[in-house]
């Protein structure tokens, strides 16, 4: 588990832009074009030494179209954030001013009784620190002005988030704790889908090796396991395992708890029921896992309650409503007749094993040179992109970054295109693959 922080204040003061910031330096490569940003809203960092996780509650909404006002919304997402976090940095908009929902958002963050630091934001320069910040004094909190945009104080905001997290006294797990506990797995969706009968289905419980119960909270027990001589872990399994089902049916969904585990584990299981099909909220589910480039599978679950002669009609409105998700592999299982349950473990490690593919500049150069040539990127506005090379920046999912002219020439269709090469190229058929394209001056020594 890591210390986990969250980001908080109303719309525009900021927050996306501080989350890219503090994140970004120890990414190799920048997503900093707009349109091909991919708004993530939970991340790992690290300063120094100390690692955290920081929550974007500025991302959280993706249902509009949800009865609700619009500072409704809000404070749904704050209290989420809230409860799954130990520290809250409230980011409030030093141009403007205090307004009246910034102080309803303190009141509330107040409640929780949780540290929170307050960042007084687009206080652009030193001198305009004194009067950006002066009415935000009454607000009670430890105060810092920052400049997401101009970068003034950031290293002591990255030195103060790092302080705040060790202060939480959540130490995160060592390498080698990590290391045995094999490949991690989540199991995530809807509450009766089936994910506890799949996790007893899995593991046997005379090979359980540790049942963790340091976590203090109900959702950190991880369960290790053995199986044909691999070792497994399921996250956050708490609730999945032993369960009252009144309960687990109130349960609110929390999309926050679930990108916690779900970045937790190395792979992803998302559980669907095969008679309600994709749901509105498997649908959110999904939206999000796409977005944080989870690797993950899904499992259509309880097929012996579909008749054999519905079973292809099934898999078809399956395969229709997973479109948006084309490279993610669908199992088809029961945890009753145990059907497809045996391939779950093997293609986890499939899965895993795709998102730690490297590839070298030198051959993804040679390659995607003869492909950009075949079919280049279409004129847009009377200009055509330039390709100068390109590299992969990171592992896990891996991510390729292009170096072009002018990023803003590149249409999505093309992008996709490129994806496509990539994974044929690769062999990278499950895996979440990330394409960026930064815009960039010719170098004079050109890298072939
Ligand atoms: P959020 O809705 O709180 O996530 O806010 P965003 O991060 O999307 O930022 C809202 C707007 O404020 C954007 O247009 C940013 O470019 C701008 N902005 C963010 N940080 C700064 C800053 O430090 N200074 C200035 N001048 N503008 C900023
Ligand atoms: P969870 O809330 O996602 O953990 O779901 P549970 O594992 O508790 O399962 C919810 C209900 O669905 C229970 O009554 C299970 O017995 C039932 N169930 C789970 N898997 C299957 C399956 O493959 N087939 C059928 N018919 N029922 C299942």
């Amino acid at each position: 588990m890591l210390p986990t922080l969250a980001l908080l204040g109303r719309p525009n003061v900021g927050k996306s832009t501080l989350f890219n910031r503090l994140l970004r330096k120890n990414r190799a490569i920048t997503h900093d074009m707009p349109g091909v940003t991919r708004d993530r809203i939970y991340e790992e960092g690290r300063f120094n030494d100390v690692r955290y996780a920081l929550v974007d509650t500025g991302g959280l909404v993706v249902d509009s179209s949800e009865e609700s006002g619009f500072e409704e919304h809000i404070f749904d997402q704050a209290r989420e954030a809230v409860e799954e976090s130990q520290v809250i940095l409230l980011v409030v908009d030093g141009r403007e001013g205090l307004t009246p929902l910034d102080e309803q958002v303190s009141a509330f963050v107040r409640q929780s009784n949780k540290p929170v630091l307050l960042l007084v934001n687009k206080v652009d320069g030193e001198e305009l620190e004194a009067a950006a910040t002066s009415e935000f004094h009454a607000l009670g909190f430890e105060i810092l002005p920052v400049s997401a945009e101009h970068g003034y104080n950031l290293a002591e905001l990255r030195q103060k988030v790092a302080d705040l997290a060790q202060e939480t006294g959540i130490v995160p797990e060592s390498e080698e704790d990590l290391a045995a506990k094999g490949l991690m797995l989540a199991m995530l969706g809807r509450p009766n889908a089936g994910k506890s009968s799949m996790v007893n289905a899995l593991v046997r419980e005379d090979r359980v090796i540790v049942s963790d119960l340091a976590g203090t909270t109900r959702d950190c027990v991880d369960v290790t396991f053995e199986e044909k001589g691999e070792r497994y872990t399921f996250v956050d399994t708490a609730g999945v395992r032993r369960k009252s089902h009144i309960t687990d049916s109130l349960e609110r969904f929390s999309v926050l708890r679930a990108l916690k585990s779900s970045k937790k584990a190395d792979v992803t299981v998302m559980v669907v029921d095969a008679i309600h099909g994709i749901t509105r909220q498997d649908k959110r589910l999904l939206d999000f896992l796409l977005k944080e480039s989870t690797p993950f599978i899904v499992a259509v679950n309880k097929v012996d309650l579909v008749p054999s002669d519905e079973m292809k009609a099934l898999k078809d409105g399956f395969a229709r409503a997973l479109r948006i998700a084309p490279h993610v592999p669908v199992i088809y299982t029961s945890t009753i007749t145990k059907a497809g349950l045996g391939g779950l473990l093997p293609l986890a490690r499939k899965l895993k094993k795709e998102c730690s593919i490297r590839t070298t500049t030198g051959q993804l150069n040679r390659v995607m040179k003869t492909v950009i040539e075949r079919q280049q990127p279409p004129v847009v506005k009377r200009r055509r992109a330039k390709f100068y090379y390109l590299t992969q920046s990171d592992d896990e999912p891996p991510t390729f970054v292009f170096f072009v002219n002018d990023a803003t020439l590149i249409k999505d269709s093309y992008k996709r295109f490129l994806e496509n090469r990539l994974r044929k190229m690769f062999n990278i058929k499950m895996a979440p693959v990330e394409v960026v394209f930064r815009s960039t001056h010719k170098k004079k020594n050109k890298k072939k």
